[in-house]
């Protein structure tokens, strides 16, 4: 087992693998930007070092400011948590050359899995259903041109190296296709640095449903059931569950098998999610993120298994805690993404929180690391926390939610815990009948 860990993050997610790594009895060092000099994650930790000035790419991205704080502190283990250099290979490399373990999978599978054509290729020869498309990049407009007429149109335009819904755009007929190519190559370079196409089947009516997967790097590898994650706004998700109300047992069990074994195939190591848009009784791949979700307690909350921990456990070369058998799915669980937004034009809205009060009782569980007078930065992004609850039933969820919501008090910033009050009163969401096109359907009928 690790002795320390580097947790090279911040927010929410820093405090989140700091409790795991306190249960486990191992010391713990935050890094900070000088933005974050206050921060909870800095306050809780064994130590703290500072890696440099507030831009992401200064401080939180600064591999040798990193590598530094690892030599400085002793630092066995780095916990990348999600975003910055979670899902960043030559991170993983540089440290595996420096003999510190890195808690995710290996180089080689975050780069496949990283280049979402590579993927996708990846998935089909597993077995995995993918979503019908381009093999591999589109270079000319011809081809593109070709190729989408062959899918049949509306098709989604998206860029190789996408993530956070950027550089994808729809072409509803032929006439769309050249512009939806050139903005979304130009979002594409921009944002990654990368301008490699690729298109896909624009389905109409799908929901957002992942799986959550386990491998050992041995060959052996678990699943833990799905999260629908439907709700998004920008392509960006806002609400979560698990189980999804929209999938069977059968077809959680036929889903998660293949993926697993596709896992365990892989010889991966450490916890991924298997994304699927889910249609017509069909599951259809579309991309594997190589790291902790943001929405992984909903996952905990239902298995009772605790994701870092497990994350640890086999970073550090252990086995897994259980196997497939062991894992029941017990009850329902709601995650709630509250951003420090303006609830009707998520405008960010950065800020000092005068009063701060989270919501408690049987089944809530709040993931923050926000606290009273704490001043939210505006470089980063705006989560000011995760609402989780948990009950035995979906409708017990929802009641628990309600009365979570109404408890929850941020005085001092806007934040979104208005637009999950009004969704509640949607009877879609009570029923659990919504795609991933509901959210932005219900906002621009409720401007
Ligand atoms: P990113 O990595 O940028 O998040 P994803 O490939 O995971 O991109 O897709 C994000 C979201 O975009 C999906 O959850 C879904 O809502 C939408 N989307 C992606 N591919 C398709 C598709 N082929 N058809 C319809 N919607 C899609």
């Amino acid at each position: 087992m690790f002795d320390k860990i580097l947790i090279a993050n911040r927010g929410e997610i820093a405090l989140r693998v700091l409790r795991a790594c306190k249960e486990l009895g191992i010391a713990t060092v935050a890094v900070h930007s000088t933005a974050d000099a206050d921060a909870m994650h800095v306050r809780l930790a064994d130590e703290s070092v500072c890696i440099g000035p507030p831009p992401a790419r200064d401080s939180y991205l600064n591999i040798p400011a990193l590598l530094s704080a690892c030599e400085i502190t002793g630092a066995d283990a780095v916990h990348p948590g999600y975003g910055f250099l979670s899902e960043n290979a030559r991170f993983a490399e540089i440290l595996r050359a420096h003999d510190i373990a890195f808690i995710g999978p290996s180089p080689e599978h975050i780069n496949i899995m990283g280049d979402k054509i590579a993927a996708k290729r990846t998935a089909a020869r597993l077995g995995i259903p993918v979503v019908p498309g381009s093999d591999g990049a589109v270079t000319d407009d011809v081809e593109a041109g070709r190729i989408a007429a062959e899918i049949g149109y509306p098709v989604l335009v998206k860029a190789a190296a996408g993530g956070g819904g950027r550089g994808m755009k729809v072409a509803r007929t032929a006439a769309d296709l050249p512009h939806a190519i050139s903005t979304a190559r130009a979002e594409a370079k921009a944002a990654f640095g990368d301008d490699a196409l690729y298109i896909e089947k624009y389905l109409a009516l799908p929901r957002h449903i992942e799986i959550q997967v386990f491998g050992d790097g041995n060959g052996n590898a678990i699943h833990l059931g799905e999260r629908d994650c439907s709700l998004q706004r920008r392509h960006q998700k806002v609400w979560e569950e698990a189980p999804s109300p929209g999938i069977n047992a059968t077809e959680r069990a036929t889903i998660g098998a293949r993926v697993a074994d596709a896992i365990a195939e892989l010889g991966y190591s450490g916890a991924g999610t298997i994304e699927f848009l889910y249609e017509g009784g069909e599951f259809y791949f579309i991309e594997m993120n190589t790291r902790l979700q943001v929405e992984h307690p909903v996952t905990e909350m239902i298995t009772g298994i605790d994701l870092v921990n497990e994350q640890i456990r086999v970073a550090s070369g252990g086995s897994l805690s259980v196997r497939q058998s062991d894992i029941k799915l017990d009850g329902h669980a709601i995650e709630c993404r509250i951003n420090a937004e303006d609830p009707a034009t998520f405008m960010p809205s950065p800020g000092r929180i005068n009063y701060y009060y989270p919501p408690g009782g049987l089944g809530v569980r709040v993931d923050s690391a926000v606290y009273q007078g704490y001043r939210i930065p505006p470089y980063y992004d705006s989560l000011i926390g995760k609402l989780i609850v948990s009950g035995k039933t979906r409708n017990e969820c929802l009641m628990r939610l309600r009365r979570a919501l109404s408890e929850y008090v941020v005085d001092g910033v806007s934040t979104t815990i208005p637009l999950f009050q009004r969704l509640l009163t949607q009877p879609d969401i009570v029923d659990g009948n919504y795609d991933i096109h509901w959210l932005e359907r219900f906002l621009a009928d409720n401007q």
